[in-house]
């Protein structure tokens, strides 16, 4: 089976898995020392992770890769990976533009480019029939529909699904064929269900891009509990509901754009994204929220500016700057879970 990567959930993976390809997420961090020859060093450390694994091997096993152009600098993995691409051994890329904002011509645009994708990977991969797309579509709302039912399950007053077990679940689909990681979500909601976890943990709100391995690890073990992760490897890699629509690339360009917004988004979707995160406060019951802004990312700086200085929220928000790597400041995100069990003790 050829292997297909991908790195933004705006893509849309039914697409590979239709052409019989093993969509393979690129959401972890490579390790090849953030490479910075090619881009330059003002880049987020999760596309200079990726420039470095194409350059040391790290992606050898792909036949090709799909690049959204989300931001500025995913656009210029691109520009490094086709000025660099003698070196690299995966061949096909397809650069795939996504909207910033959300209309109807916006998704019809998008659609377009979703055509234009299916034929790149038709031509490195194998056949799409409109059959087989239809099903890949069924397979991955089915993923979606299983992912709700786990979130219904975090949203509970003593939830007994940890972040770090949906970090796992999620990181482990990255690589998984869709049908296996449905199979896997349905054991775990049966394993969970009628369980019951800590009440009086503080119950925390992570929002944020590619994140960073010790992130939730550090949550947690300072006695708090991840109980939804607004980043593009938690909730938002599985969101959206489809709307039937007779032609199937204006159905995944309605279901995509229309997903849990990414801090991408601008125009009307950029003030859908903070009323979604206000109202995700409430429905999971948050404490606190912690916005781990990636560096030199332009759309979350943007985002932490707008929910800091212009929405009501009303619990505690806490900003930490950082990287794909592993490295955190664990005593700042113990000093404020410490922080949010004193409020949760003065408020009962
Ligand atoms: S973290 Fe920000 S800068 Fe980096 S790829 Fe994602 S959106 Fe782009």
């Amino acid at each position: 089976m050829k292997k297909i990567g991908w790195f933004c959930t705006y893509t849309p993976v039914e697409i590979l898995h239709a052409a019989g390809a093993l969509p393979v997420g690129l959401k972890s961090d490579s390790g090849a020392e953030h490479e910075d020859v090619v881009l330059g060093d003002s880049m987020c450390s999760y596309v200079r992770s990726c420039m470095g694994g194409a350059l040391t091997g790290s992606y050898d096993a792909l036949s090709g890769v799909v690049i959204a152009h989300s931001c500025e600098c995913m656009r210029r993995l691109a520009d490094g990976w086709l000025y660099r691409q003698d070196e690299i051994k995966p061949k096909m890329l397809h650069l795939l533009d996504v909207p910033k904002i959300v209309t109807q011509s916006s998704i019809a645009f998008f659609a377009g480019g979703l055509r234009r994708m299916k034929e790149d990977i038709e031509a490195h991969v194998g056949p799409i029939s409109e059959e087989a797309l239809r099903a890949s579509m069924a397979t991955c709302n089915k993923t979606r529909a299983l992912c709700r039912a786990i979130d219904a399950l975090r949203k509970k007053e003593a939830p007994a699904v940890t972040g770090r077990e949906v970090e796992k679940l999620i990181a482990a689909s990255w690589e998984m064929p869709r049908e296996t990681f449905n199979a896997r979500l349905e054991t775990f909601i049966a394993d969970k269900e009628g369980q019951t976890g800590d009440k009086n943990a503080p119950r925390i709100m992570i929002i944020g891009g590619p994140g960073n391995g010790s992130l939730i690890k550090t949550i947690e073990a300072a006695g708090a509990l991840s109980v939804v992760e607004h980043m593009c490897t938690g909730l938002r890699a599985y969101t959206g509901e489809a709307a039937f629509n007779e032609d199937p690339f204006l159905e995944l360009a309605d279901l995509y754009l229309t997903q849990t917004p990414c801090p991408r988004m601008l125009g009307k979707a950029a003030q859908d994204a903070i009323s979604e995160i206000e109202s995700l406060i409430k429905e999971y019951r948050v404490d606190g929220v912690l916005y781990y802004s990636m560096q030199f990312c332009s759309n979350m700086q943007m985002q932490w500016a707008r929910l800091k200085n212009d929405s009501p929220i009303d619990v505690p928000m806490k900003v930490l700057d950082g990287d794909i790597s592993t490295e955190i400041n664990e005593c700042e995100i113990q000093s404020f879970i410490k922080r949010l069990k004193k409020r949760r003790k003065r408020n009962r």
